[in-house]
């Protein structure tokens, strides 16, 4: 009885919780990856937790693994990003990241070409990778505040390498640019002007490395606003 009644206590107070917190109806659990998405529409669950799935397979071999479970919240639209429209953005304040939905990107069309393709679920789902990678970097970086160019890094590495190959190249091929050399720094300033050649410069230089795993460790303890390439 007693047991009971506590259940029914509980039960009172999320009830009563619920109310006085309208402003997400509800969130729902990824099946096979520590993810939910909170939303106030009902929203299509696939694209979201594959693309989770993806960034963590391709984090967790460079040993960037989820500390606690990563929160999406779903968005109407996201602010600009370096004077660039955003399809996402990760809150460093509050630990989220905020995203629009598919849907909603086709209705309002908020984007129609990304790195010179039309946009689809196969882009959305590497937007998505790209967020995450964001929100793994913090839970695992000392430093995340602090090192944008580091972050973007590895957020656009991961975006680009869970596209399928032949995506992947004609990616590579519309951007026109070769990877970081060394002496380089890589830098938000590069960052804001060309993202999409941030990201191709990027993806190379990562995929030419021997020895990957020892450079994403450097990049979780930059303490610099760039980075410089060895
Ligand atoms: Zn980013």
């Amino acid at each position: 009885m007693e047991r009971l009644s506590r259940t029914l206590q509980t039960t009172l107070f999320s009830l009563l919780g619920s109310c006085f917190t309208p402003v997400w109806a509800g969130a729902e659990h990824c099946s096979d990856v520590p993810v939910q998405v909170h939303s106030a529409h009902p929203v299509e669950m696939e694209d979201l937790c594959q693309g989770a799935a993806s960034a963590l397979r391709f984090l967790e071999a460079y040993g960037v693994k989820p500390i606690r479970i990563i929160d999406i919240d779903i968005v109407d639209s996201v602010s600009e990003h370096y004077g660039n429209k955003a399809l996402g953005s990760y809150d460093v304040d509050k630990g989220r990241i905020l995203l629009m939905s598919m849907q909603e990107m086709t209705d309002t069309r908020a984007v129609s070409t990304l790195y010179g393709q039309a946009f689809d679920r196969l882009h959305y789902r590497s937007v998505v990778a790209h967020e995450v990678a964001h929100a793994l970097f913090h839970q695992n970086s000392p430093k995340a505040r602090l090192t944008n160019a580091a972050q973007e890094y590895l957020a656009y590495v991961t975006q680009l390498a869970v596209l399928p190959a032949e995506r992947r190249q004609l990616i590579i091929e519309h951007a026109g640019v070769s990877a970081w050399e060394s002496g380089d720094s890589i830098s938000e300033v590069y960052m804001a002007m060309a993202p999409e050649q941030f990201a191709v410069k990027s993806y190379l230089h990562f995929s030419g490395m021997t020895d990957p795993a020892a450079f994403v460790r450097v990049l979780l303890n930059v303490k610099w606003f760039y980075v410089y390439v060895p």
